[in-house]
Order: structure tokens, then C-alpha cells, then sequence
């Protein structure tokens, strides 16, 4: 019941060591997050996980599939974990609806029906069905947030890695974003986090890891780990 399994794993961008040695499990359901100062590699970390960024050393392996130097297609990898930015990254030129069929139709070979259907479900599981429609400039930052969050969920992956996502709303839109997260780690969703909102850790994180200068220096339970002198 391994999703994410990092083993050893060590990262340099050139000759800067972005990580340093990070192991790290995730079992299916189990809801991570990851937290430390801006340049601590978190970021990094989990882009390794969906092949954003390569690892130089150690192994990296996610819902079964190694991740390794000569692999030719990521796509499989990518099916399998969905990914929401700081900035949304959103298809600006298509419409919300079409955001979230095209990883359905052009990753999955799904049809243009069921990828419409599949669409629909899970911007109805975020609660904006009636934005279908609309282009992503015509949608609030929270609203926007919650199309990335709807489009990867479209994908139906194992895991979904959340990139500081909160990070770039304004203030009255943080919370929509964090019920939405809630809610699907009340669902059970595999999910790791990277965040610097404590009261979401402390209300849905199994496990806080904290990272500092390229490695994990700390980790457990919220309750434990904020009562930490
Ligand atoms: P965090 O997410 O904790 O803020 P990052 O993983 O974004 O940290 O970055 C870790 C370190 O790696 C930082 O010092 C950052 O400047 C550096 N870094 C990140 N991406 C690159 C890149 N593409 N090229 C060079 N250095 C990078
Ligand atoms: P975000 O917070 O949305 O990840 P960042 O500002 O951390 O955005 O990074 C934006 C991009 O710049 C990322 O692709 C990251 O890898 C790259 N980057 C970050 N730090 C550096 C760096 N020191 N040198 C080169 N690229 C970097």
C-alpha cells in the first residue's frame, strides 16, 4: 500500500545540492505536510514525484512505477499523480469545462462524452459546476484554484501533490481552497502537501515533515510536532 516510496534521494541543480539523502514513504491514504523556510527543497521534492524535476540519486518509485534517468515516458507517471501549482496553471485559452477534459481525452483516450462527464462530476465535486463555461480570467483566484484541483482529480490519480497552493490567493480566498483539500482528505485521498498553513496541518496532516536545507530534519504526528520547545 506504498504510493510513494524515496529512497536516498539526492538532487543538484548544477553544483547547488537542492536534496540531500530524503526518504520518504506515503501509504495510500495518508494525508503529508511538508513545511520550511522558502529554498529548503520542498518544492523540489515533490516535483521529483511526478517527474517535473529528475533525481540524481536514489530511487524514486510511485504507485509501482520506478522512476529512473532512461525512462522514455512519463506520461504514466503523470496519470498517476496530479499536481496543483501556486499559480493554477490553468490552459488560458480554453474554456473550464475544456480544462478539465483535456488530460481525460488526450492522456486517457477518453471520449469526448465521457471526458465531458467525468468533468462535470469533479467540478461538482469542488462546487463550481456553473463556472463550466467560463475561461479561467473570468473566475476568482479561490475559483480558479479549485479548477486545478477539479482538473487533476479528473485524471483519477493515486496521489495528489499540492504546491503551496494557497500561497498566491488573496486572504478571503484561502479558506474555499482549504475545504476544498479538506474535503478530499476527508474522502481519503492520498495527498501531500506543501504548505504553510498550520491550522490545515494540524486539522488533516497524519504526518508534518519539516524540511531544511535540502533534507527532512523533523517529522511526526501535528500534535506532537507543534508542541515541539
Ligand atoms: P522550497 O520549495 O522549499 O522553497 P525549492 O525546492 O523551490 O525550495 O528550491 C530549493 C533550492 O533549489 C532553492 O535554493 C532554489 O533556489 C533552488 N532551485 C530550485 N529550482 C531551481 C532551478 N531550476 N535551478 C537552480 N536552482 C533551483
Ligand atoms: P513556485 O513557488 O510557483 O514553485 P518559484 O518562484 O519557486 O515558483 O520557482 C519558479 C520556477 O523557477 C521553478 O520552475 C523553479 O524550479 C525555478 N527556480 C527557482 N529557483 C531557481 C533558481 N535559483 N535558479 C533557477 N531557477 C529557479
Amino acid at each position: 500500500d506504498k504510493i510513494i516510496e524515496a529512497t536516498n534521494v539526492s538532487k543538484w541543480y548544477g553544483s547547488f545540492r537542492a536534496l540531500t539523502d530524503v526518504n520518504l514513504t506515503v501509504r495510500k491514504g495518508e494525508r503529508i505536510v511538508i513545511c520550511g523556510p522558502s529554498g529548503s527543497g520542498k518544492s523540489t521534492l515533490i516535483r521529483c514525484f511526478n517527474r517535473l524535476e529528475a533525481h540524481q540519486e536514489g530511487e524514486i518509485t510511485v504507485n509501482g512505477i520506478r522512476l529512473h534517468s532512461k525512462m522514455r515516458n512519463v506520461t504514466d507517471v503523470r496519470k498517476n499523480v496530479g499536481m496543483v501549482f501556486q499559480h493554477f496553471n490553468l490552459f488560458p485559452h480554453m474554456t473550464v469545462l475544456m480544462n478539465c477534459m483535456a488530460g481525460p481525452m488526450w492522456m486517457k483516450g477518453l471520449s469526448e462524452s465521457e471526458a465531458k462527464k467525468t468533468a462535470l462530476k469533479f467540478l461538482e465535486r469542488v462546487r463550481i459546476p456553473e463556472q463550466a463555461n467560463k475561461y479561467p480570467v473570468q473566475l476568482s483566484g479561490g475559483q480558479q484554484q479549485r479548477v486545478a484541483i477539479a482538473r487533476s482529480l479528473c485524471m483519477e490519480p493515486a496521489v495528489m501533490l499540492f504546491d503551496e497552493p494557497t500561497s498566491a490567493l488573496d486572504p478571503e480566498m484561502v479558506s474555499e481552497v482549504l475545504e476544498t483539500m479538506t474535503s478530499l482528505a476527508r474522502d481519503g485521498m492520498t495527498m501531500v502537501c506543501v504548505t504553510h498553513e498550520m491550522g490545515f496541518a494540524r486539522a488533516v496532516a497524519d504526518r508534518v515533515i519539516f524540511m531544511d536545507r535540502g533534507q527532512i530534519v523533523e517529522q511526526g504526528a501535528p500534535n506532537e510536532f507543534f508542541t515541539n520547545p
